[in-house]
């Protein structure tokens, strides 16, 4: 079974993605840690991130790839753990620039459809619904309101140790918005056979819940 997450940054897809893989025995595959792999990798190289070209060859030879250790899934890339440094406000700012190149997300969504092979998966990003499971059993889209999507990434943020404040947070998704939706290639964009879930009001519980009991048929 193949389980499409999509939505817009701090909607809850990774911690609903990874409570319902574990929930279900599935695994769990967070394209959006891939993208930003990328990108940290082409920062600590001294590539410029509108050079789409050193990034497709960057992005042709990388490896990247998930490791399990006791359910917690970390991101390694070149025998590196970057689980951490991935998520940093560097990365975040310029990931969807590196996103945004159609070449990239060609290597990228490859990518992603291999490691879904034969496996049970839940995968989580922006395009996952329309070009890497179209065929998805289920696609759903998480959304919730600019504020509440702020206030989590703002704590998730804090909780890491960056300093952070609120309007510079905000900031920072609605430009990941606009650009994570407006590109050519892999638009950020509800289908027409997706479920749509606003998480503004749910608990992360509420969120599987009504997931889970969609997929069960209750
Ligand atoms: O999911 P997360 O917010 O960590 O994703 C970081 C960025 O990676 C997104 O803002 C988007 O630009 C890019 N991304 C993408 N396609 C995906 C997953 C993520 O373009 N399938």
């Amino acid at each position: 079974m193949k389980i499409a997450i999509d939505g817009p940054a701090g909607a809850g897809k990774s911690t609903i993605a990874r409570t319902l893989s574990r929930e279900l025995g599935f695994i769990y595959i967070d394209t959006g840690a891939m993208y930003r792999a990328l990108t940290l990798k082409a920062l600590m190289n001294n590539i410029s991130i509108e050079d789409s070209e050193a990034l497709c060859e960057l992005a042709q030879i990388i490896d990247i790839h998930f490791e399990y250790n006791f359910n917690e899934q970390k991101l390694i890339c070149e025998a590196e753990d970057l689980t951490d440094l991935i998520r940093s406000p560097q990365v975040s700012a310029a990931v969807s620039t590196v996103a945004s190149f159609p070449e990239i997300r060609e290597i990228m969504v490859k990518r992603q459809q291999e490691m879904a092979r034969n496996h049970s998966v839940v995968m989580d990003g922006r395009d996952i619904g329309e070009c890497v499971l179209p065929d998805a059993d289920y696609k759903f889209y998480l959304t919730a309101s600019i504020e509440e999507r702020s206030r989590r990434r703002l704590e998730e943020l804090q909780s890491a140790g960056y300093k952070a404040d609120m309007d510079a947070t905000k900031k920072e998704i609605l430009v990941r918005d606009m650009k994570d939706t407006q590109r050519q290639t892999g638009a950020l964009k509800i289908l027409d056979d997706s479920i749509v879930i606003d998480t503004s009001d749910l608990t992360a519980t509420q969120v599987l819940g009504r997931i889970l009991s969609i997929i069960r048929g209750e």
